[in-house]
């Protein structure tokens, strides 16, 4: 087993490897920028390792990575999620100097990281695609053909995007010319690749995606699927596990497809295979995540596996000493991911001290977060604070679980998005787990509930009120 591992990341997801390193009983060491000096996850690993030039650039340098790698003599790097972790180019430099890189080989990455390559290789395979163009979409006439041909609304796809980035949908013609170029001059600036593709809008549809992991010794298992549908500008806000709209027929269907392409593109380590499922329950591929994702730990929850060790001890040459029919899903496990962004002010980032702090506690809650009291939230950054992820025997506690665990958290200092997760929490349709990707769109009125003044601000406010008027 390895003996130390270098964590190529921050925040949160630095914080839960350096917890699957300790429990391992193995050394961890991270890289931090002069803006993350204060970060929680520094103070948690063994060493801490000082990089230039902040805010970003230094998590995104490879060769520094590596070369600091060697120089501490980890054995292993581990790149979370976001920042190298979908890199070919860092596997790649990994393979060649000698360190393991804990993840997929750099061919499955290179393939799977663009959209449209990843499509074209389902669609030789006879894998489910959305129905959409064949190949790059080049100007504003062939766009406008694909439009018409795959019938409105259709939605414009960066191959190089990410994060819910690089995406627009058009209901017309009209709006597809508009969004075409500006699409493609996004997708050039973003992802440093102008390619843009068209796909059939599918509408209220859930977002499925099914975990797998695949040793060096030819096993692969899934470890069943995540409802991520409750998105906001398509970037996940809720996660489920396990969905509550499959069959256990489609259930079966799905992990057995996930598992094909796994062996297909020849995957080791953790990967995500991403559908989109129709209301009548058909799916289809959407795209293959080829790294840890943030919302792993409602799987976690449901099957009792740690996905990270199982990603450590799979790089270290171990064979998965689980089989398919090992895996049981057992509850239901939800996770909310905590966001420095302001709901009353577009949801803009917000960075800013935390002046009090309380997380809560108690039976099937769990925490992955990256900051404490004081900890000052740096602007530069993706405004994740923490994931709050609760589980349940059933459905029904697992969402009074989410509520009450939304209820006792105090942060005060910075705003947060929590009203927002408690607007929802509290809906009836969620409640009902009634919900596709466009549940926040159909309901506005969420806003209001988070639009309402918190009780506790309230009493700060009366209370500074008094002691202006009595001078205080
Ligand atoms: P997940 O399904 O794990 O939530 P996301 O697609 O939301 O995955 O992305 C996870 C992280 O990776 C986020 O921090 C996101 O900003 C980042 N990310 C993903 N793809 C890209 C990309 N093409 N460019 C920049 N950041 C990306
Ligand atoms: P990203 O790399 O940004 O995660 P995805 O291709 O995974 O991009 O799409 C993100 C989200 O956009 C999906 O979860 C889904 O909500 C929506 N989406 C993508 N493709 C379609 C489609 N063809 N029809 C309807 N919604 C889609
Ligand atoms: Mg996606």
């Amino acid at each position: 087993m390895f003996k130390k591992i270098l964590i190529a990341n921050r925040g949160e997801i630095a914080t839960r490897i350096i917890r699957a390193c300790k429990e391992m009983g193995i050394k961890s060491a991270v890289i931090y920028t002069e803006e993350d000096s204060t970060a929680l996850y520094i103070k948690k690993a063994d060493e801490a390792y000082l990089v230039t030039p902040g805010p970003i650039e230094a998590y995104l340098n490879i060769h520094r990575i590596v070369d600091i790698a060697q120089k501490i003599r980890a054995d292993a790097i581990h790149p979370g999620y976001g920042f190298v972790s979908e890199n070919p180019k860092m596997a790649e430099l990994c393979e060649k100097r000698g360190i393991v890189f804990i993840g997929p080989p750099s061919s499955a990455i290179e393939l799977m990281g663009n959209k449209l390559k990843a499509r074209e290789f389902m669609k030789e395979h006879n894998i489910p695609v959305v129905y959409g163009s064949d190949g790059p979409v080049e100007n504003e006439k062939d766009a406008v053909k694909w439009g018409k041909m795959i019938g409105f609304p259709v939605i414009l796809k960066a191959s190089g995007g990410g994060g819910g980035r690089g995406l627009r949908i058009a209901k017309n013609e009209n709006e597809l010319k508009r969004y075409y170029s500006l699409a493609k001059s996004e997708a050039a600036k973003f992802f440093d690749n102008p390619e843009i593709f068209i796909e059939k809008y599918i509408t209220k549809p859930h977002h499925i995606e099914v975990q797998v992991l695949g040793d060096h010794h030819g096993n692969v298992i899934h470890l069943g699927e995540r409802d991520c549908s409750i998105q906001r500008r398509h970037q996940k806000v809720i996660e489920i596990a396990p969905s509550l709209v499959l069959s256990d027929k489609k259930r079966k269907e799905l992990g057995a497809l996930a598992v094909k392409i796994a062996k297909l593109v020849h995957y080791t380590n953790a990967g995500t295979m991403e559908f989109i499922v129709d209301s009548n329950m058909r799916y289809y591929f959407m795209e293959m995540n080829t790294r840890l994702q943030v919302e792993h730990p409602v799987t976690e929850s449901v099957t009792g596996i740690d996905i990270v060790k199982k990603q450590i001890e799979i790089a270290a040459g171990l064979e998965l000493g689980i089989k398919q029919k090992d895996v049981k899903i057992k509850g239901n496990a939800i996770e909310c991911r905590l966001i420095a962004e302001d709901p009353q002010n577009a949801f803009l980032p917000n960075g800013g001290r935390i002046t009090a702090y309380y997380s809560p506690g108690g039976i099937g809650v769990r925490i992955d977060g990256a900051v404490y009291k004081d900890y000052v939230v740096p602007d530069y950054y993706d405004p994740l604070l923490l994931k709050l992820t609760v589980m349940g025997g059933t459905w029904e506690e697992a969402v009074n679980r989410m509520r009450r665990a939304l209820d006792e958290f105090v942060i005060r200092g910075i705003k947060t998005n929590i009203p927002y997760l408690q607007a929802i929490v509290n809906s009836e349709d969620f409640k009902k787990g009634y919900f596709d990707t466009e549940f926040i769109n159909e309901h506005p009125e969420l806003m209001d509930y988070a639009n309402r003044v918190d009780p506790a601000d309230l009493v700060i406010a009366i209370a500074s009120a008094i002691a202006m008027h009595e001078g205080l």
